[in-house]
C-alpha cells in the first residue's frame, strides 16, 4: 500500500495549521491543502483570540502580528430609544484583537519552517475511502493518505464527501465584518452588543486594532426572516447605529457552527477526524464568541493523536482523539457555556429581558407623581411580557451557571 503522506489535512486555517504544526514536531510527514492563494485569503474573523493556547503551540508569541491587547470590555444595550453601556477595564494580555489576513499568513510561515508542506491554490473536489486509507482528489490531482484531518471550516468537506455528515445551514450563524479605518488606537477594547438590530437572535461587536476597527455581527440563521433588516444589509445598519464612521477597508461573510455540546456532529470516524470549526467548536456565550482557542486547541490535540494512530499502525482506530479532547479545555469549555448557549436561542433572552431593563432603568431616573418600588416595577413589566418570576429565576441561574 503505498500513501502520499503520514497525514493528509484539508484546510490551512488556524486549525489545520495548529494540527500541521503539532504532528510535524512529533515527526510525521505531513501534507496540508489549502484552497485559498495563502493562508488568511479565505479566513473571516471578528479578530478577538484568547492566546493561551497559542502560547503552547508557538511559545514565543512576540512576533506574532497580535494587534492590541484587550483591556477594556464594553457591553450595550439597544432597546427602541435607551441605550444601556456599561464597561470593564483590567490590563491584561489574556487576549488580542487581531486580523486575520496577517496574523494566519504568519502562522503558516511559522509552520512551513518547522516542515509542513502546504499546497496552496488546491482545492478539495471528492474524498472516498480505499483500501485502508483515505483518497481526496483535488484540482491538481488525487493524494491519499491513512489519516486525513478534516480542517476546512465550517462546511467540514471530507466529513460530507465520505456521507458523515449532510449540509446543516440550520445549525449556522452567519457572520459579517467590516475592516473600517481609523485613527491610531493605543488601547484594546471589545465592544459586545445585542438589540441594534430588532428581531434577530445575536449580537454585534466592535474590536479595536492599531489603526482600524472590526465591526460586525454574529446572528443565528434561522431567524434572519424576522430580521428588520436583510441580511445583506446587516452590518451597515449596525455600524451606522453605533455611529462609527470611516472608510471600509474589507467587507466578509462568512458562516459561524452553530451546534452546542450536546449536539456536536461526529467529529471522529475511520481514517478521519475533524477540528476547529469543521468539529463545530463554537461557544457563543452572550458576552463572547470563541471559535479560534478552540481550533488551535483542537488542531494540537489532533496533531498528538495522529503520531499515536500512525504509530499504531490501526488507521480506524481514531477514538483516541476523543479521548484526548474530554481531558482538554475544548470538550470541557464547550459543556460549561451549554446553559449559555441555549438561553441565547430563546426569543425573552435578547428582546424581552433587555427591554424590561431599560423600562426599569428609565423609571429609576424618570421622577413623576407615579412612583414605585423598583423591584415592583420590574415584576409588573416582566408580568405584561408573560414572564413569570419562577422564569426569570430559572434564567438567571441558567445565566451564571
Ligand atoms: C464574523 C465572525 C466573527 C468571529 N469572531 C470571533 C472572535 O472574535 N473570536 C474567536 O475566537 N472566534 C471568532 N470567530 C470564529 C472563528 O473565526 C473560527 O472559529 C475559526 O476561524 C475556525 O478556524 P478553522 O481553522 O477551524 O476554520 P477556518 O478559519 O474557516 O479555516 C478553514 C480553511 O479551510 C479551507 N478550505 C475550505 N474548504 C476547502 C477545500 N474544499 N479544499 C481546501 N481547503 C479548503 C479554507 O480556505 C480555510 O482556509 C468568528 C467568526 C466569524 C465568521
Amino acid at each position: 500500500m503505498s500513501y502520499d503522506a503520514d497525514l493528509i489535512i484539508v484546510g490551512g486555517g488556524l486549525s489545520g495549521l495548529s494540527a500541521g504544526i503539532t504532528a510535524v514536531k512529533e515527526g510525521l510527514n505531513v501534507i496540508l491543502l489549502e484552497r485559498g492563494d495563502y493562508s488568511g485569503a479565505k479566513n473571516v474573523s471578528g479578530g478577538r483570540m484568547y492566546v493561551h493556547a497559542l502560547r503552547k503551540l508557538i511559545p514565543d508569541i512576540e512576533n506574532a502580528p497580535l494587534e492590541l491587547p484587550i483591556s477594556k470590555e464594553s457591553f450595550e444595550v439597544h432597546c427602541n430609544n435607551r441605550k444601556l453601556y456599561f464597561s470593564f477595564e483590567e490590563k491584561s494580555d489574556n487576549s488580542y484583537s487581531i486580523l486575520r489576513s496577517k496574523f494566519d499568513r504568519w502562522l503558516a510561515q511559522q509552520a512551513e519552517n518547522l516542515g509542513l508542506i502546504i499546497s496552496y491554490s488546491t482545492l478539495v473536489t471528492n474524498a472516498y475511502r480505499e483500501e485502508n486509507g483515505i483518497v481526496l482528489d483535488t484540482n491538481r490531482g488525487s493524494l491519499k493518505a491513512p489519516l486525513v484531518i478534516d480542517a476546512s471550516g465550517v462546511t467540514s468537506v471530507v466529513f460530507r464527501f465520505l456521507g458523515l455528515r449532510n449540509f446543516s445551514p440550520k445549525k449556522w450563524m452567519l457572520g459579517v465584518k467590516e475592516i473600517i479605518k481609523s485613527k491610531e488606537n493605543e488601547e484594546g477594547e471589545a465592544k459586545t452588543v445585542i438589540g441594534a438590530v430588532k428581531g434577530v437572535k445575536g449580537g454585534g461587536f466592535v474590536y479595536t486594532n492599531k489603526d482600524t476597527l472590526s465591526v460586525g455581527m454574529a446572528v443565528i440563521f434561522d431567524s434572519l426572516p424576522k430580521s428588520e433588516v436583510p441580511a445583506k444589509d446587516l452590518v451597515e445598519v449596525f455600524r451606522e447605529r453605533e455611529g462609527i464612521e470611516g472608510e471600509v477597508l474589507e467587507y466578509s461573510a462568512h458562516a459561524i457552527p452553530y451546534y452546542g455540546y450536546d449536539n456536536l456532529p461526529p467529529i471522529y470516524d475511520k481514517n478521519v477526524i475533524a477540528v476547529g470549526d469543521s468539529a463545530g467548536f463554537l461557544i457563543n456565550d452572550g458576552f463572547t464568541i470563541r471559535g479560534m482557542d478552540l481550533a488551535i486547541g483542537s488542531g494540537m490535540i489532533a496533531g498528538i493523536s495522529a503520531k499515536r494512530i500512525i504509530e499504531s499502525k490501526n488507521y480506524e482506530n481514531t477514538e483516541i482523539y476523543y479521548t484526548l479532547l474530554k481531558e482538554s479545555f475544548v470538550l470541557k469549555h464547550l459543556q460549561l457555556a451549554l446553559n449559555r448557549f441555549k438561553l441565547i436561542e430563546e426569543d425573552r433572552t435578547l428582546s424581552i429581558y433587555p427591554e424590561v431593563i431599560c423600562e426599569v432603568l428609565s423609571s429609576m431616573f424618570t421622577v413623576s407623581e407615579e412612583r414605585k418600588y423598583l423591584i415592583d416595577e420590574a415584576l409588573s413589566r416582566l408580568k405584561e411580557k408573560g414572564i413569570s418570576l419562577g422564569q426569570l429565576l430559572i434564567d438567571l441561574w441558567r445565566g451564571v451557571k
